[in-house]
């Protein structure tokens, strides 16, 4: 019984090729930064249990030359000991893969009970077998009986195991990885095979070696940029996530270059190796990231740099003699992880927060407010978020106040200006500052336009119902929305469901540098005067004013912004310019709005320059919409 082999059909290179290869990848993850998943400790155990088989396989071939005496029982415990181990290297295996696929509970139990159930039971029938001599046995001239192969039948039930779980789930792992598992696979069976045909057995191990470099680099690995030593964005939240589970702190220091972002140009090369050195000199195993070309976080361990704040406040001086050779705006921020954001692993976000809020060239060293700011941010995001995807136009956490504006022609309140409060939850009242550059930056704002334009009709058609006089009410319209090309049907929508005319409603715009923006506008606004719709420039005199492009878009009313009232308090000059302006403005037939007026003063003089309408708190603060029959009075101006 059995096929006769000479056990001595060996050579030890396939296992010092294992045991190399496996220091290699142990050099390479102590070197790079690797994602630390749960499956990471279940690979770096696999290396390890390469290793200790590649051991055993040699020690129990050399072992056999050394027996004279025919007892070869060493021998055969060694090689239990060897077969365990690669035993144990499809367990893990198994479990790295459920791990993967993400299997709930309910699915990884049995699957786990049935692999350790057959990994048992190879491993005792293995010793069995072998005590009772019916599977592999010596003979004294150093010839192998193979008997039951045990470990044919064990690899095999493995491989069932392993090939039903990656067909059945296998579309909780994304494809190309798949693959990359599949095809490493198969490079271990015709390892095996080719084994087989030539009866020999020195590339056992490395069979098992391939599954294992595809999840070093499909799975753990996250490349350098070279040029900069950074690495990609994705791998801070699996850091961040991996030290807080191992309660260790860090450090962290953001440098961003608005210049590199907003011009899409690149680091020039010395201060990209300025960076390299800084993060390389100054901190004890530092992780630089690159979150985009101009803005760079650095993350250390605290406990490797106990004497961060010297380092810190080198690393600073030694920044700002490197402001003085290159002169690029900055921000910093430094600071260390706070259980709070790092259980939400929100850095990213947190540190965006901080940047929003503060001046360039400046160092910001993170404190406790910056966290109560952080979390009203980020609580008024999610409500933003679900406003924008529910998508209700009578929204209750959306709500209109207004704030009437006077008609110097008529003595009269007949045109208001919608303006727009979120009343949330947990936080109660938001005012616009809070919460427009958020939705700004999201792409919420055209849905919070479209609630507060609803809102506004419904009024206006409750107001006129109730025998009001309504000229007017403007609404503010970011210039951002005027990209989505479905504006104007979006507006033309609303208003003609609430049954109002369309010159019942009227736009506020801003001026915009940009020259896209300038074309959407004009086209936008041509389309929708056209059915009536007036519109306002909103915020005249604040920075850029550019007449020639204000004289293109036919606008009927200029707003003049609070600013240049204030100015006019100042000196004769300024009064003098504005009276000017607003004389010009009136001339080529535009209506002029002062904002902001405050007082009796303030009117005086805005109606000695060309007033047509005023708006401020000398008449009214924004009121809810509801109360503006207040102001109106119900002789007809329909
Ligand atoms: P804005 O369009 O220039 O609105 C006028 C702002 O000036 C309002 O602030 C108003 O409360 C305030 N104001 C009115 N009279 C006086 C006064 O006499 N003195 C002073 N110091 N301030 C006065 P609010 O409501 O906080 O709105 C701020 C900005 O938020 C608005 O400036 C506008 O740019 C934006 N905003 C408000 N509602 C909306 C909206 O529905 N959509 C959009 N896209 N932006 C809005
Ligand atoms: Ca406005
Ligand atoms: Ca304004």
């Amino acid at each position: 019984m059995g096929q006769q082999l000479y056990f001595d059909n060996y050579n030890p290179t396939g296992d010092v090729i294992v045991v190399a290869i496996c220091i290699v990848m142990l050099i390479l993850v102590s070197v790079s930064y690797v994602t630390k998943t749960k499956n990471f400790s279940i690979f770096i155990t696999m290396i390890a249990y390469l290793v200790f088989a590649a051991m055993a396989d040699y020690a129990h071939h050399e072992w056999f030359t050394y027996i004279s005496d025919g007892n070869y029982s060493p021998v055969y415990a060694i090689r239990i000991v060897y077969h365990a181990l690669l035993f144990s290297l499809l367990l893990l295996y198994v479990f790295y893969i459920i791990e993967m696929q993400h299997l709930e509970i309910s699915k990884r139990i049995p699957v786990m009970f049935i692999s350790t159930a057959v990994y048992a039971a190879v491993i005792i029938v293995d010793i069995v077998s072998t005590l009772n001599g019916s599977s592999f046995r010596l003979n004294k001239n150093g010839t192998a009986v193979s008997g039951l192969n045990v470990f044919l039948v064990g690899y095999i039930a493995f491989i069932v195991i392993i090939v039903f779980l990656m067909v059945v789930f296998r579309d909780r792992i994304y494809k190309k990885a798949m693959f990359g598992f599949y095809g490493t696979m198969l490079v271990s069976f015709l390892i095996l095979f080719y084994q087989g045909r030539y009866g020999q057995s020195s590339y056992t191990v490395a069979s098992f070696l391939f599954p294992v470099i595809a999840m070093m680099y499909l799975v753990h690995s996250t490349p350098y940029d070279v040029e900069l030593g950074t690495i990609n964005v994705m791998a801070i939240k699996d850091m961040v996530r991996y030290n807080y589970e191992k309660k260790r702190e860090l450090l962290y220091m953001s440098l961003y270059m608005p210049d590199f972002d907003s011009e899409g140009k690149l680091i020039p090369e010395a201060l990209q190796k300025t960076i390299r050195i800084f993060a390389a000199e100054y901190f004890k195993k530092s992780v630089l990231f690159q979150i985009s070309n101009g803005h760079v976080i650095l993350f250390a361990p605290k406990k490797s740099n106990p004497d961060y704040e010297n380092r810190l406040n080198k690393i600073l001086n030694a920044f700002h003699d490197e402001y003085e050779k290159f002169k690029f705006d900055y921000k910093v921020v430094i600071g260390e992880t706070i259980d709070e954001i790092s259980r939400k692993n929100e850095y990213l976000s947190f540190i965006e927060n901080i940047y929003r809020h503060m001046e360039l060239n400046e160092v910001h060293i993170v404190d406790k407010d910056d966290v109560t700011i952080f979390n009203k941010y980020a609580y008024i995001f999610e409500q933003l978020e679900d406003i924008y995807k529910k998508h209700d136009l009578r929204d209750e956490r959306v709500l209109a106040y207004c704030q009437p504006v006077f008609n110097i022609s008529n003595q009269r309140y007949d045109t208001a200006e919608a303006l727009m409060r979120l009343k949330l939850p947990e936080i109660g009242m938001v005012f616009p500052d809070q919460f427009i550059p958020i939705a700004e930056e999201h792409g919420f704002i055209h849905v919070l336009t479209e609630i507060i334009l609803q809102k506004t009709c419904d009024e206006i058609k409750r107001l006129i119902e109730d025998g009001y006089g309504v000229k007017r009410i403007s609404i503010n319209v970011s210039v951002l929305e005027l990209r989505n090309a479905g504006f104007t049907k979006d507006i033309e929508k609303i208003i003609e469901s609430s049954r109002i005319p369309d010159s019942k409603i009227a736009i506020e715009i801003t001026e915009s540098r940009s020259d896209s923006d300038f074309i959407a506008m004009k086209t936008m606004i041509e389309e929708l005067k056209d059915k009536g719709i007036k519109f306002y420039l909103d915020d005249f005199g604040t920075g850029y004013s550019n007449m020639e492009r204000i004289m293109e878009l036919p606008f009927d009313i200029i707003k003049f912004d609070r600013s240049l009232v204030i100015a006019c308090d100042t000196d004769e000059k300024s009064e003098k310019m504005v009276g000017g302006l607003a004389n010009m403005f009136s001339e080529l037939n535009y209506k002029i709005l002062y904002e902001g007026v405050e007082n009796e003063l303030d009117e005086k003089r805005c109606i000695n320059m060309s007033a047509s309408y005023l708006q401020g708190y000398k008449y009214s603060k924004p009121i809810p919409i509801i109360e503006l029959n207040r102001f109106f009075s119900k002789t007809a101006s329909n």
